[in-house]
């Protein structure tokens, strides 16, 4: 199986073709038709079985051909993530494969300045990634709005509540619309995050490998 019957934008095809990617992992050729018609997804999937392509090249797809413009101060696309590590691998992944897409990307995490930031933010982002308690800290300053977002992501749902995030993240899911697609991924499924899976998840797509 190739990337190409998939139904991916060219541009997102040409980048995958520059990255050394011929072949979609089982998760990706699960995932990416379901997402790329607009259904939400719970991935039951580990690190290194290529779930961030997974969710992510839809995910471009999807935002390159709606050509809204990024809202100011806040973005049309959320993933949110347990770590900063984690965070700015996910978005220095999306930047590598939507290259040719013109889309923007920027990360939020702790342990860093505001300003830089806030500035990001108050340009408006296409793709956010964010860790859950620094995005919490700017909704609460007023300096980031998620009202227009149009897809959630949360990556490493059971690490985001080993690391504490439950909380942060019970206070952003009612700022976003509820009219949005919603992809859910965790290595495990403990009963909280099964819970907060049932209830952010319409109708969804399960797809464990
Ligand atoms: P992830 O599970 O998203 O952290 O991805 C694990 C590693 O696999 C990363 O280094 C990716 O660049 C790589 N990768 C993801 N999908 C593919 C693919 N279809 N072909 C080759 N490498 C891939």
């Amino acid at each position: 199986m190739s990337f190409d019957t998939l139904g991916l934008d060219g541009r997102i095809l040409q980048a995958l073709a520059e990255e050394g990617y011929t072949t979609p992992t089982p998760i990706q050729a699960q995932s990416i038709p379901a997402i790329l018609a607009g259904r939400d997804l719970l991935g039951i999937a580990q690190t290194g079985t290529g779930k961030t392509a997974a969710f992510g090249l839809p995910l471009l797809h999807r935002l390159a051909q709606g050509g809204a413009r990024p809202p100011r101060g806040g973005c049309r696309a959320l993933i949110l993530s347990p770590t900063r590590e984690l965070a700015s691998q996910i978005a220095d992944s999306l930047k590598a494969y939507g290259r040719h897409l013109g889309l923007s990307v920027a990360v939020v995490f702790g342990g860093v300045g505001y300003g830089p930031q806030r500035s990001a933010l108050a340009r408006g982002i296409d793709i956010l990634v964010a860790t859950p308690g620094r995005l919490q800290d700017h909704l609460d300053q007023g300096t980031a709005r998620l009202d227009r977002v149009e897809a959630l992501v949360l990556d490493e749902a059971d690490q985001m509540l080993d690391k504490g995030f439950w909380a942060a993240i019970r206070r952003i899911l009612p700022v976003l619309p509820k009219q949005r697609q919603t992809l859910f991924f965790s290595a495990t499924m403990p009963a909280e995050v099964a819970k907060l899976a049932h209830e952010i998840l319409r109708d969804p797509v399960r797809v464990e490998v």
